[in-house]
């Protein structure tokens, strides 16, 4: 066939290997193409439309069409198209973000150093990280600790950080020398009759075991996102953050705050770390920085990680690492009209709003035969499926039951994303309480889809 008479997704299939996808079921049938959006919403090639309950991969903030991103982004390509800040050289947009960012920060920062997406930003941190070890003199001090469940990115570094079989499986990952830890999921891992404090406690012995067993001075830091996103929007239990920061503390190990998701209002406050009482000595941010209008990333770095690092350059001569498209100027004046958005709107503030709705309506599934927990924070969710609890459960293997009801949801409307068989929501931040009402219509009609299908 020849290409003017196949269809778009026929050419897809052809011509597009996607990640985080079946390469043959796309081979089969194509993708769902997706043309433009307006708001919350996207619609696909037939004139569809779709609630994106998931703001792409939890980062369109701003909606798919707020005008002010793509003015921002014109103004900025028509004055200096790109630059960059290697070999000591600089441009406005780009010191404008770092300084809003550090001044924004909940805890002391001192440096930004700008990448081009999440993993880029973790793999750089773990590569920082490894060159302070240096600089003091610590050349042992390379471990770095993770949990099970964690989503920090699918660079090599970034992936072995990385705590989900699916990123590993096929690649030889994770590395030596990155550790993982129990997820902190009080329902799945709770000991019987174990309160949430108690399993708090029991996750930082862990932890402080783990360090005592490789040797403290062996470890350079520990990551975590504040909630888990991508693992399946795992909140921490009480207590979690101060024990597991109490125990870093006592060893002198460097916390490494995951922000990608949860920062810029996800949780309900400005960042995850704020929602948590975390005080890390570097933060990573991405996604809703740029509304993912445009791909940018940000390594907010506190003294006690900049100033060794900044002496070794001194001694080298540079710091031999950097990207291309890092801190590229039309992203970051993209950014920088996005953070003003959000402080004009209080979207943070609203944010916080229409995710007590959000959690309060999702909440009302809790009962269905079908939902195990429904569970979040803020404006993110999951509500975990299974057939455990049908009189006759059908033999269907993890995660089968989550992926098809995404698709029904799918065929309702509403696009979110199966995590195992749990289903994340994560809507634009602009969202109301119409379109939290019409997700969770939609998400019963599909549960009682389900359910019949399951029963026969
Ligand atoms: N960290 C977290 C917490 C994430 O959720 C993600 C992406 N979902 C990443 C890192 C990786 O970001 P990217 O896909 O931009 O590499």
């Amino acid at each position: 066939m020849t290409d003017d008479i196949m269809t778009p997704e026929m050419r897809d299939a052809r011509y597009v290997m996607h990640p985080l996808t079946d390469a043959r079921a796309n081979l089969q049938s194509g993708p769902l193409i997706i043309d433009r959006g307006e708001g919350i919403h996207v619609y696909d090639l037939a004139g569809n439309r779709y609630i994106e309950a998931m703001a792409g991969l939890w980062s369109v903030g701003l909606g798919f069409s707020e005008p002010r991103l793509v003015a921002a982004a014109t103004r900025q390509m028509e004055r200096l198209p790109y630059y960059h800040p290697f070999s000591q050289k600089g441009h406005g947009p780009m010191v404008d973000l770092a300084e809003r960012l550090v001044t924004m920060a909940p805890v002391p920062m001192s440096k930004a150093f700008f990448t081009n997406s999440g993993s880029e930003a973790n793999d750089t941190v773990i590569k920082m990280l490894w060159y302070r070890a240096n600089a003091l003199g610590q050349a042992q001090r390379k471990k770095i600790i993770s949990r099970h469940r964690a989503y920090h990115g699918i660079t090599i570094a970034a992936a072995s950080l990385t705590g989900i079989p699916a990123n590993h499986t096929g690649f030889d990952l994770p590395l030596p020398g990155f550790l993982h830890l129990t997820a902190p999921h009080y329902r799945r891992f709770a000991l019987p009759g174990e309160s949430e404090e108690d399993f708090a406690t029991r996750l930082a012995t862990e932890l402080e075991e783990l360090i005592l067993r490789e040797g403290p001075e062996t470890i350079a830091a520990f990551f975590g996102e504040p909630v888990m996103g991508a693992g399946g929007v795992i909140m921490p239990p009480r207590t979690y953050w101060e024990k597991i920061q109490a125990v870093l503390e006592r060893y002198e190990i460097l916390l490494v705050a995951d922000e990608v998701i949860c920062g810029f209002g996800r949780t309900g406050c400005m960042f995850g770390c704020e929602t948590y009482g975390i005080r890390p000595d570097v933060m990573v941010l991405s996604k809703q920085l740029s509304s993912s209008y445009l791909p940018i990333s940000a390594i907010l770095l506190n003294e006690r990680m900049f100033e060794p690092i900044a002496d070794l350059t001194h001694s080298i001569g540079t710091f031999g690492h950097g990207f291309t498209g890092g801190g590229h100027p039309v992203a970051a004046a993209v950014a920088i009209e996005t953070l003003r958005i959000i402080d004009e709107r209080d979207l943070v503030a609203r944010a916080a709003e229409a995710g007590a709705w959000m959690q309060e309506r999702l909440a009302t599934l809790a009962d269905h035969p079908l939902v195990d927990e429904v569970r979040g924070v803020g404006l993110m969710a999951a509500v975990e499926l299974t057939p455990a609890r049908l009189a006759d459960p059908p033999a269907w293997p993890t995660g089968a039951l989550g992926r098809r009801a995404a698709l029904l949801l799918q065929q309702q409307g509403v696009i979110s994303r199966a995590m195992g068989d749990a289903l994340a929501f994560c809507p634009p931040m602009i969202i109301d309480r119409e379109g939290i009402d019409a997700i969770v219509a939609a998400l019963r009609t599909t549960l009682d889809l389900c359910l019949k299908e399951a029963t026969p």
